[in-house]
């Protein structure tokens, strides 16, 4: 099997990369396990250090890391930029903080003293999508290598660049030989690594299915998992709305990523009194994203990672309209080479369309009407996603009703969702488990040792 780097922008391939054979695979797996009997026992400063130079890897290394994701699939270069800088914020930020969220927990108990020793357990497997292609990579791998872990990450198969210029960002940072490493390898091999002894514990994400079949493999070996996988993130638009700022921030919760992105809002949820003014305004904020080369930094929307993928949205789409779905801005591919779709806005979605039931993974938006406050929760309820949301009024006591009661793993107030690395990050329902980032996030791949003194 051979890796290509397929450029979205003309669907010109870039470079092809050869798989990783299986001896290449057994003696990374080897290095990880041994590295991690070193770096477990190093102490946080030293582990501290190095992350510190990481982050200074990335911000000098900036452009040329945002410019090989727009390579490989059409990240917007400003989108690039930022996608490193967060990089380098959760690697700062895990150096800063490891070591206070894993010291000892004291607890109260019969004996003289009880407390949590929080210990890495060994070398973990990271299978990555491509969508965010550093900043998921790194916000495993700073607390999880921060905690004393080694990490193997199997990346997707459209970033073969992005995922060996990870591996390189650490060994020149000064990282130990095995302590982070790269396989180029296909999801078939997933499974065998599962198996193995010496990976003790798998983050997965992406898609629904995958993470079906690599909870599969890890229940059957008795190993954790944590899951982050797609969203059909609702945007729930109540009357007290400050409808300027809603409408704007929603074409940008939308487009983010071109729309490509597990936590983008996806189902707009808009009460009958509001509705007509909203979608003027989000008609209005949508036509100024406009397709365009992604490697210019005048860019607001650039292609889908794929034409395979604009494909597929297309067909939801076209489904979505013969269920009685209207297009109210866009619903085409754009002519030529490129990947690119139009920012679409589809009216009237109900159960039964794909607008309604599945994830949108690209630019388009579903807008729901509905009566009130309390037809909004049950629609948003009516999915079987639960990774974030957001309630839009300015009656805050409504808007936290609401955040209260509707089943994702986040809820925004007035602010469109958004991953930071000191809030926790992770659904619900068919969204995943786990949790990543914060305190909760390092603590995921951890033996939380009770310790009892008599
Ligand atoms: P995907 O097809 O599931 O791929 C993700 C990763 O899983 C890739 O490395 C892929 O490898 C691997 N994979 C695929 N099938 C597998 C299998 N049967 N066994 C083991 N590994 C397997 O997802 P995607 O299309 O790249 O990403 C889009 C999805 O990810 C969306 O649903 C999105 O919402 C979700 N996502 C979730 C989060 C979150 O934090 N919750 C963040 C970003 C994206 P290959 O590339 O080699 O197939």
């Amino acid at each position: 099997m051979a890796f290509k780097s397929t450029n979205p922008f003309n669907n010109k391939v870039e470079a092809e990369f050869d798989e990783h054979s299986e001896n290449y695979v057994q003696s990374a797996v080897e290095r990880a396990d041994g590295a991690f009997h070193t770096w477990s026992k190093e102490s946080f400063s030293y582990r501290s250090k190095l992350f510190k130079s990481l982050a200074k890897y990335l911000k000098d290394n900036k452009e040329h890391l945002a410019s090989l994701m727009t390579l490989e699939m059409g990240k917007i270069a400003s989108e690039g930029v930022s996608e490193v800088e967060k990089c380098e914020w959760v690697c700062e930020y895990y150096a800063d903080n490891a070591e206070k969220f894993l010291k000892d927990e004291l607890l109260e108990s019969d004996a003289s003293k009880a407390f949590i020793s929080y210990e890495p357990l060994g070398c973990i497997l990271a299978v990555m999508p491509w969508n965010f292609p550093l900043w998921q990579v790194f916000r495993f791998a700073a607390p999880t290598l921060m905690a004393g872990n080694t990490g193997v990450l199997k990346h997707a198969s459209n970033v073969p660049q992005c995922s060996q210029a990870i591996e390189k960002a650490f060994i020149e940072s000064g990282f130990p030989v095995g302590v982070f490493q790269s396989l180029l390898i296909g999801s078939d091999k997933v499974e065998a690594l599962i198996d193995d002894d010496r990976i003790k514990a798998i983050t997965l994400t992406g898609s629904e299915i995958a993470g079906s079949k690599v909870a599969e493999s890890a229940g059957r070996n008795i190993k954790i998992s944590v899951l982050e996988l797609g969203g059909s993130d609702p945007f729930i638009v109540l009357s007290e709305a400050d409808l300027e700022k809603t409408a704007r921030t929603a074409a940008k919760a939308r487009m983010i990523n071109c729309g490509q992105s597990c936590i983008a809002a996806k189902r707009f949820i808009v009460v009958e009194r509001i509705y007509e003014e909203f979608l003027a305004k989000f008609v209005a904020y949508m036509k100024t994203y406009q397709p365009a080369d992604p490697s210019l930094k005048t860019t607001n929307c650039g292609p889908m990672a794929s034409k395979k993928f604009a494909d597929d949205l297309l067909k939801q789409v076209e489904e979505s309209v013969e269920n009685g779905a209207e297009v109210v801005l866009g619903g085409q591919r754009v002519e030529g080479e490129g990947a690119f779709f139009q920012p679409t806005i589809l009216a009237n979605v109900q159960p039964g369309q794909p607008a309604y039931e599945e994830e949108m993974f690209g630019p388009v938006a579903s807008v729901i009407k509905v009566k009130d406050m309390e037809e909004a929760i049950k629609v948003a309820n009516d999915s079987r996603f639960g990774l974030g949301g957001s309630v839009w009024s300015e009656d805050k006591d409504q808007a936290l009703e609401v955040a209260r009661k509707v089943e994702t793993g986040a809820m925004f107030i007035n602010s469109m969702v958004a991953s930071d690395p000191r809030l926790p990050f992770g659904g619900i329902k068919k969204s995943g488990y786990g949790r990543e980032l914060s305190h909760l996030g390092i603590r995921e791949f951890v033996n939380k040792k009770t310790i009892v003194i008599d």
